[in-house]
């Protein structure tokens, strides 16, 4: 592993709230202290201020020189969680040490809030090892509400992934795991997540032999694993114990997860949520000092998503969302979510400077196709792959030079091209045109007999946009099921 990811390696820190606590007070401090067992105290210290504050591991017999050093960690960790700086290993101070706890050096990175970041605002996740606590829906609803907790606060939208090879990869695993950092069994180390990066970039593990829960007993995997997507977007621990990002977590926080910090910091890696400006002026968010905000690649004006004649160039489902392109814009719609990301096109795709005439989605290969006028682009995960690429690679002749929308169709696993009044259907699986093609649209989807400005498949419906408006077409029984206005499905 390179040696730069190793420092992005976060643990998750939990205090266990409620009757952990509140037994001990009946013992006297006093008769606590480490003094009953101060060997196994030691240890304890050592080991933990090796693998959290950096303190270095001396040879054997060579602990008296190190003495000076040990206490001064012993500070810096009793700083960090607002102790009693005595450098002296009191019952407090073992307190915490005891409590399951991270793999981050604290005092090296909470000074610099800010780590590395994505450059880009799709990021995509995947499952892949699920834990047996919890049935599988309600991991993947917890993993979606605690990415939208960071989803809300900035400009980040997180698609689903169903391939190895997203950018948090999402895993719940035991003890050695293949990256360097195995878990240790119950309580002590919860989970961690890698900082941003290729490969185990941002993948983010759970220890599964932990208790993992919905609620208030054994470890919440909700506030878990939005802590740990904090580290996974770029964030390192925090001192204020209102933060989310702190290492010690002490009960389950009702509704906002997020304090003020863990906004700023969020919004200053990634820019914060223009389609939410409520939440952000609840936290005080100020855009002079926000690079992002004021920078040329984010206009000041927002195209109206809910203008009476607003059409679309283009639509297409890519992972759990939805992308909408009209001209240089876009609006990405989570499909369970309410909130709606949009901007340049560059935002999002810095390659792509372009307006997009046509889009699909072919999900068996988490791949998207954008086209624009005789060129494609190829959207794996969340990243647009190499150059653009010629229409022709498709199979059309020399003569076809744009496409005003395509569509595919998992069941049955061709793309349908719709060119003026002509339509080519495309064999996804033996990448060759159907025979027999162009044909004209009016003869196979009776109804449509105009040009379709933008296309997409949903629940074994093709919704085609004509202009302002969506007709809801029934393909086997090949008549129009629905028309509602194009801007309903951003919630206008
Ligand atoms: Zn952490
Ligand atoms: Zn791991």
């Amino acid at each position: 592993m390179p040696i730069m990811l190793l420092s992005c390696l976060c643990i998750l820190v939990l205090v266990l709230p409620g009757p952990c606590f509140t037994a001990p007070a009946f013992i006297p401090e006093g008769e606590r202290s480490p003094s009953t067992e101060p060997q196994i105290d030691l240890k304890l210290a050592t080991e933990y201020l090796q693998q959290y504050y950096n303190l270095k591991k001396e040879p054997f017999g060579r602990r008296k020189r190190s003495w000076p050093s040990f206490t001064s960690k012993v500070k810096d960790m009793q700083i960090f969680f607002g102790l009693n700086t005595s450098g002296v290993l009191d019952s407090e101070t073992l307190e915490v040490m005891r409590s399951p706890r991270c793999g981050v050096p604290d005092v090296e990175d909470y000074s610099q809030n800010q780590g590395t970041r994505w450059n880009k605002n799709i990021i995509t996740y995947s499952i892949g090892r699920y834990t047996r606590d919890l049935p599988r829906s309600t991991v993947d609803s917890l993993v979606e509400s605690a990415l939208s907790v960071w989803a809300r606060a900035s400009s980040l939208t997180f698609v689903r992934s169903y391939t190895r090879n997203a950018d948090i990869m999402v895993e719940f695993v035991t003890y050695e795991h293949g990256d360097l950092y195995p878990f240790d069994g119950p309580r002590g180390t919860l989970a961690h997540a890698f900082g941003p990066g290729e490969g185990i970039g941002g993948d983010t593990h759970f220890d599964d032999a932990e208790h993992w829960t919905t609620g208030q007993q054994g470890f919440n995997l909700y506030l878990v694993a939005a802590h740990e997507f904090g580290h996974a977007l770029g964030l390192k621990h925090s001192r204020n114990p209102e933060s989310l990002m702190y290492p010690t977590y002490n009960s389950p926080r009702p509704v906002n997860l997020l304090s003020r910090e863990d906004v700023a910091n969020v919004n200053a890696l990634y820019g914060p949520n223009r389609s939410r400006p409520n939440y952000l002026s609840r936290y005080g968010w100020s855009a002079q000092h926000n690079p992002w905000l004021s920078g040329p690649q984010f206009p000041r004006l927002m195209q109206n998503k809910c203008a009476a004649d607003l059409t679309f160039d283009a639509v297409s489902t890519l992972g759990d969302a939805t992308f909408f392109f009209r001209e240089t814009y876009l609006w990405i719609k989570h499909n369970k979510q309410y909130d709606i990301k949009e901007g340049p096109i560059t935002n999002f795709m810095p390659k792509i400077e372009t307006n997009i005439d046509a889009a699909f989605w072919v999900p068996r290969r988490s791949t998207a196709y954008l086209i624009h006028e005789s060129m494609f682009w190829t959207v794996k995960g969340s990243l647009v792959k190499g150059k653009p690429r010629p229409l022709s690679h498709f199979g059309f002749p020399a003569w076809v030079q744009d496409v005003d929308a395509a569509v595919h169709i998992v069941k049955t696993g061709r793309t349908l091209f719709f060119i003026h009044d002509i339509y080519w259907s495309y064999n996804e699986n033996r990448r060759i045109m159907d025979i027999g093609y162009p044909k004209y649209i009016s003869e196979d989807f009776p109804g449509l007999n105009t040009t379709i400005s933008a296309a997409v498949h949903k629940e074994g419906f093709i919704y085609f946009f004509v202009g302002p408006q969506v007709y809801k077409y029934d393909y086997t029984q090949k008549h129009i099921v629905g028309v509602e206005k194009a801007n309903t499905w951003l919630g206008c």
